[in-house]
């Protein structure tokens, strides 16, 4: 894998530039900004280097159609402000885009084509897509670690058509988890949660043989806590996950891995009802499961105690909404005071759960925060990423 650190042939050359900008939205405004914030390093060494940058990027899941609430424009704005330079958001379709359209004049440095997703070619990897944007600039650099598990166009099937280089936070990344995962100490915990459980719940038979804990909370969890035959009522849960689930237990069994999963939860009729603690088993056909209650956040506890490595991913319950916020608190507190007492080596990944600790202030009280959800999974699971492997 080559660095850009180290090349000196990016002087005048057109850089297609993929980044992960997917940050958390909120009718239409940035409410948690480390994405950006970590890859201006990147855009700055570029700047200096005289490169003109083509940057792609994709935010939310349009699956290939264009919606206006899910444009780039308020990342391009931010984008702006921090670099105190202009950048020019390109909202042609980007089939049509052809060089002429790019900087048009001499103080155009910085161009961001529309969310690449709102093109369906892109997640499906697609060979003329990619070479379509290819054809836009002269060498692609690669800073989306956080993409990297994807094989989509603009992350894999491009680097066949032009020079391709890692950027600075994919090497600031990779080091990092190069470096946790060779000098891992046991008992190695792992708690999972957040919504993407069908991305989510084959990392998880995969992590079996390789921690001695495994937690499973938050929308992950109601799949877990349906499968023992509870009512989970409105629930967020993915159909058909019933025998990858059977598998992750019969597997634990095997693999002396201990699995957890919620006895108690919180409940409410919506995402904006009264909460009600409830043990599983007592949920109603009305209800939905958004937060795990006290027992399991003392059970939870106890076993952060017990472990030397504590990796997390994915929130506990809707902490979007304060109401539902307690058990992703709770935890991250938990291992805030473990790590600071130098009991356990910290390390939490994934947009939400970075989002969260920012509000918390906690983000500095970890000893490694990822930005990456899946791809962090991926790579802990020991899978070779696209993203990467089409880099070397
Ligand atoms: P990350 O970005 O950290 O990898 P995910 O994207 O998988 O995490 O999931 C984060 C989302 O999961 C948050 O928006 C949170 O509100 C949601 N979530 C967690 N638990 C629940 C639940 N019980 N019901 C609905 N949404 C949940
Ligand atoms: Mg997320």
């Amino acid at each position: 894998m080559r660095s850009i650190k180290f090349e000196t042939e990016l002087i005048n050359k057109k850089i297609l530039l993929r980044l992960d900008l997917n940050v958390p939205l909120e009718s239409g405004k940035i409410t948690d900004t480390t994405r950006i914030d970590k890859i201006i390093p990147t855009l700055k060494f570029l700047i200096k280097k005289n490169s003109k940058i083509i940057i792609l990027s994709h935010i939310g899941r349009p699956k290939g159609k264009i919606l206006k609430e899910l444009s780039l424009k308020p990342i391009c704005l931010n984008l702006e402000n921090k670099l105190q330079q202009s950048v020019k958001l390109l909202k042609k379709n980007i089939n049509e885009i052809n060089h002429l359209d790019l900087f048009k004049n001499n103080d155009e440095k910085i161009i961001m084509l529309e969310n690449i997703r709102f093109y369906d070619e892109e997640e499906k990897n697609d060979y003329k897509f990619a070479k379509h944007l290819s054809s836009l600039g002269d060498i692609y650099v690669n800073d989306a670690f956080s993409c990297s598990h994807r094989s989509h166009a603009s992350i894999s099937q491009i680097t066949k058509f032009l020079p391709s280089y890692s950027g600075l936070q994919m090497e600031v990344e990779m080091t990092a988890l190069r470096k946790i995962t060779s000098e891992i100490k046991k008992p190695i915990t792992c708690i999972i949660g957040g919504s993407k459980i069908s991305t989510k719940i084959d990392v998880i038979k995969n992590l079996i043989s390789k921690f001695d804990n495994i937690i499973i909370v938050g929308g992950m969890a109601n799949n877990v806590i349906k499968h023992m035959g509870y009512e989970i009522g409105k629930s967020l849960h993915e159909d058909n996950a019933e025998k990858i689930i059977e598998e992750i237990f019969s597997l634990s069994k095997k693999g002396k891995c201990n699995i957890f999963f919620p006895q108690d939860v919180v409940v409410a009729n919506d995402k904006n009802g009264v909460p009600f603690q409830k043990e599983i088993g007592k949920i109603s056909s009305e209800e939905m499961i958004l937060d795990i209650g006290e027992k399991t956040i003392k059970m939870i506890e106890g076993i952060i105690t017990e472990s030397k490595t504590v990796f997390w991913n994915g929130p506990a319950g809707f902490f979007e909404n304060k109401n539902f916020a307690n058990g992703s608190i709770k935890i991250a507190k938990k291992i805030v005071d473990n790590s600071k007492a130098k009991k356990i080596y910290s390390v939490a990944g994934g947009g939400d759960t970075v989002s969260l600790l920012n509000s918390l202030n906690f983000v500095n009280d970890f000893d490694f925060v990822s930005t990456a959800g899946g791809a962090f999974l991926e790579y802990l699971e020991g899978k070779q990423l696209p993203g990467i492997t089409a880099l070397k």
